[in-house]
């Protein structure tokens, strides 16, 4: 393979979640995403039909704060010693397991967030996954010195800290702000309606994007993205 041809973004799948493993230059890897707590056997067999090891994973960029988006992420610091990239606007979610108030994308899902019980988390019971980042990524910054020719683009509404990596090649990592399949959506939770409207616009005339990789779901055309929330994830304004 030559210096130059696009580095292929792998899709690790997950059970229910994806995580995506990028191909740097000088032989490295940049892996985006870690899925639950749970899916340390499928990921760790993942990376390693990829040919990624402790010694070319480069980096760990998490999109959002996310349990099924993190759940990897402090074990893969710990036993393959790897940085964590994570975006500051999600810290109380990874740090202290804080659930901002967030309501469903749908009357169902609104339904159901009210029948849930609300998550408790402690930081230090035995194999928690929460964890703080060791490097905290902003809008415009880029990802050169991981070997990977990518940029990270605060893009928050599903959750305060989301962020999307846009790559040279085209390719969008979007986490949860859209939902891949047949017919792409937007992300089951809303945080910020009027933010996510804002990003939605945003990455939909985003220059230079081809494939969208969702936190969920298959890979899609750029040009399927939505433009905005649909109605019932509005809020009513009276
Ligand atoms: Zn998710």
């Amino acid at each position: 393979m030559s210096g130059s041809s696009p580095a292929p973004i792998l899709r690790l799948p997950l059970g229910f979640v994806n995580a995506w493993l990028a191909r740097t230059d000088g032989g490295g890897f940049v892996l985006v995403d870690t899925g639950t707590p749970g899916d340390w056997a499928r990921l760790t067999a993942g990376l390693a039909a990829a040919g990624c090891t402790k010694e070319t994973l480069r980096l760990v960029v998490i999109t959002h704060g996310d349990f099924d988006h993190v759940g990897c992420a402090k074990r893969l610091r710990s036993e393959w010693g790897v940085p964590v990239a994570a975006h500051r606007g999600d810290l109380g979610l990874m740090a202290r397991g804080e659930s901002p108030a967030r309501r469903g994308a749908t009357p169902l899902l609104r339904l159901l967030m009210r029948l849930l019980p609300q998550r408790k988390a402690d930081p230090d019971a035995p194999g928690s996954p929460l964890f703080m980042p060791d490097l905290l990524l902003e809008e415009g910054q880029r990802l050169d010195a991981y070997g990977w020719d990518a940029t990270v683009l605060h893009t928050p509404g599903h959750t305060a800290g989301g962020i999307a990596i846009l790559t040279a090649q085209g390719d969008l990592l979007v986490g949860d702000t859209a939902r891949g399949g047949a017919r792409p959506g937007v992300g089951m939770l809303v945080q910020d309606a009027d933010a996510y409207d804002a990003t939605l616009a945003r990455l939909s005339a985003l220059p230079g994007a081809v494939a969208v990789h969702p936190g969920h779901g298959d890979s899609f055309p750029a040009a399927r993205l939505p433009g905005r929330l649909p109605d019932a994830a509005r809020p009513k304004r009276n």
